[in-house]
């Protein structure tokens, strides 16, 4: 493993732990699927899937989104378009837009 994987992954532990203090500090705020920081302290990464604020759809920050492989992202979007009860159709675009990318 090269020296900026290991500092990464250090990173993704220190997020990890500081999640709870800023979910105190942010109560009700959703979070990050994966380090759960709260969106009001992370920048989030938004997939548009149709017209309007309505139609988009963040699960990951922006970090771990650069830190995760398409297919590591989709297994989050994954369970997060299954929990939330999205239509068949979304499903399916959400999931063609994180394939590509998006
Ligand atoms: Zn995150």
């Amino acid at each position: 493993m090269g020296t900026i994987e290991k500092i990464k992954r250090i990173i993704d532990k220190a997020n990890k732990k500081i999640a709870k203090a800023m979910q105190l500090l942010a109560p009700g705020s959703a979070c990050c699927v994966r380090c759960n920081r709260p969106w009001r302290f992370v920048r989030k990464r938004s997939t548009s899937y149709g017209p309007g604020k309505a139609c988009a759809v963040a699960v990951l920050c922006k970090w771990c989104w650069r830190r995760l492989s398409t297919q590591e992202r989709l297994h989050y979007y994954n369970n997060f378009i299954e929990e939330l009860g999205f239509d068949e159709k979304s499903k399916e675009k959400i999931r063609n837009l994180v394939l590509m990318g998006n």
